[in-house]
């Protein structure tokens, strides 16, 4: 089988953890920075945590956007954690978990392929950032580390989900589409990254 190809949205946020983790896995990346980075032979995309709401505005300002939604919609498999999955996600709660509201980005600037509801800061200002273990379905239990992270309030039709903590949907597959409120590249488990390549 050919090798496969990732590419990393690499413009903000937590990419190089991501990176390692693929390397380690034995494939190729490619650093998506530029709209043109996505014409070099990708066949999965990792969309990173970092700041939803900047990551949105520079791949719309960079002409990226539209781009990486018509990749996830013609099938290419992707892998969104934390603000990754906010930037998946078809809507976001109008009031974050931290009591602030959500600004009014939302429709020019996510790319809203993932037919769920996600809060963002679900945890609130107090619980900001944990580690946990839970059972994702088909892997068992996977380390889990949560930093300032979102949480799906609402599964759309045909979504499964993959692992809950205290109740809280916090990981979902759709079709090509795997979305996670933690950072599997940041504990030492790189079956979620196995789990994309197999896709
Ligand atoms: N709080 C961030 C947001 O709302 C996500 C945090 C993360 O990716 N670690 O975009």
């Amino acid at each position: 089988m050919a090798r496969s190809k990732v590419g990393i949205l690499a413009v903000q946020g937590a990419f190089a953890e991501h990176e390692a983790v693929v390397r380690r896995l034995g494939a190729d990346f490619k650093e998506l920075r530029q709209a043109s980075d996505l014409d070099d032979g990708i066949d999965r995309l990792i969309l990173p945590g970092g700041e939803s709401t900047s990551q949105g505005r520079i791949l719309r300002d960079l002409g990226m956007l539209d781009r990486i939604r018509q990749l996830i919609e013609s099938g290419m498999p992707v892998l969104g954690t934390c603000a990754g999955l906010i930037l998946l996600a078809q809507s976001i709660d109008q009031i974050n978990g931290d009591g602030s509201t959500v600004d009014e980005q939302h429709n020019s600037t996510w790319l809203k392929t993932l037919p769920v509801t996600v809060r963002r800061n679900a945890y609130g200002r107090q619980l900001g950032s944990f580690h946990t273990e839970a059972e994702f379905a088909g892997l068992g239990t996977i380390p889990m580390t949560f930093i300032r992270a979102p949480f799906i309030t609402q599964v759309g039709d045909g979504v499964e989900t993959l692992a809950e903590v205290d109740g809280e949907v916090v990981a979902v597959r759709y079709k090509n589409q795997l979305g996670t409120s933690f950072h599997p590249e940041l504990d030492d488990d790189a079956r979620i990254h196995q789990m994309l390549l197999s896709m």
